[in-house]
């Protein structure tokens, strides 16, 4: 990491942002430039591909997110200069900014990555807050690859096609299993059902944000104060029976994929594995700030996350997966951290 960085920046392997920015051929007109930053032998390469219509596509490189936009910043002032529009200043711009290193939503991303506590010299703008500097929960094989087959397993054994009787009985798998049975709706304040939950698919974007969780792997955080019974986000995903959920399974077993299954009654599995939404990333916790609620709307059953506490900005949410009992050799340790925990999720 010691080289995949600077002061105000860290610069991500495999990072690609697009910019329209001014043409370096015509004084007036824009094009796209598509900044990445790639690694040659094991210093950060940072690359714009000019992408002009008209044009072949031009590929510039250079050492640092400055240097290869010097290569664009110099000839677009000189164009500007020869037709007399406002001159531009490249001294004043960053090559870290035209990258969008510093773009807040992109920085709390890149704090959040696996390995950034290498970066030394980097002042951290949001990562190191005190959640952030809780040691990681360590998988339980020590491998991120096998990580999922340890909770699959899990999942096998307590069946999708369970049933009725079981029906209450939730799961969800893959790298952070995800999985309850939602609760009876209680109407909650004075707003009707359908009104809080048009308000939250309005506004849940302003509830959450996606980091590094203190529990295990990536987590859910509140980006505001919450209160109390207050519908946070929709657990989205796609709604197969459990025939459907069984064939899923496999399928993404043998891709290696971390699964996210959520059990909605004893015939229906919620699968967010590809189509899910930030709401799969949320932890257990033996002590969850959070509940899930089966929500009956006009267009069908919808799973959404309130909370059931205040929530403080930047706390991290979870909730009770409230999977069923394993016999020892299925347990799946918990790092929810709570003072009550019951030291295994299931
Ligand atoms: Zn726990």
């Amino acid at each position: 990491m010691a080289a995949f960085h600077s002061a105000n920046a860290i610069f991500p392997v495999g990072y690609r942002a697009s910019r329209i920015y001014w043409s370096t051929r015509h004084g007036n007109r824009r094009c796209r430039y598509l900044c990445s930053v790639e690694e040659n032998e094991g210093r950060p390469e940072f690359v714009v591909r000019v992408m002009e219509q008209g044009y072949d596509d031009l590929v510039l490189t250079g050492a640092s997110p400055k240097g290869v936009w010097d290569k664009i910043l110099e000839p677009v002032a000189e164009r500007r200069n020869e037709t007399g529009t406002l001159k531009l200043f490249p001294v004043y711009l960053k090559g870290e900014d035209l990258f969008g290193f510093t773009v807040t939503a992109v920085t709390r991303i890149v704090e959040s990555l696996p390995g950034v506590e290498a970066c030394e010299s980097y002042t951290f703008r949001f990562g190191r807050n005190p959640l952030m500097d809780l040691p990681l929960a360590i998988n339980p094989t020590g491998s991120a690859r096998s990580e999922p087959k340890t909770c699959t397993h899990v999942k096998r054994s307590h069946t999708l096609s369970s049933t009725g009787g079981s029906s209450k009985s939730m799961q969800t798998v893959g790298s952070v299993g995800v999985a309850e049975a939602p609760e009876e709706v209680t109407p909650k304040q004075f707003a009707s059902v359908p009104f809080q939950y048009r308000r939250m698919k309005a506004e849940w974007k302003s509830n959450v944000y996606l980091a590094r969780s203190r529990i295990q792997g990536l987590g859910l955080y509140a980006a505001r104060d919450i209160e109390s019974h207050t519908m946070v986000i929709e657990y989205i995903g796609t709604l197969i029976r459990n025939e459907v959920a069984n064939r899923m399974e496999k399928m993404y077993e043998s891709q290696n994929r971390g699964i996210y299954m959520f059990r909605l009654d004893c015939e229906h599995v919620v699968d967010a594995t590809i189509t899910g939404g930030p709401a799969r990333y949320i932890n257990h916790s033996c002590a969850p700030n959070c509940i899930t609620e089966a929500v009956s709307l006009e267009r069908g059953v919808k799973i959404v996350i309130s909370s059931c506490r205040n929530i403080q900005r930047g706390e991290e949410l979870c909730y009770d997966y409230k999977f069923d009992l394993e016999d020892d050799q299925h347990k799946i340790p918990c790092h929810c951290g709570a003072v009550n925990c019951r030291k295994w999720m299931n």
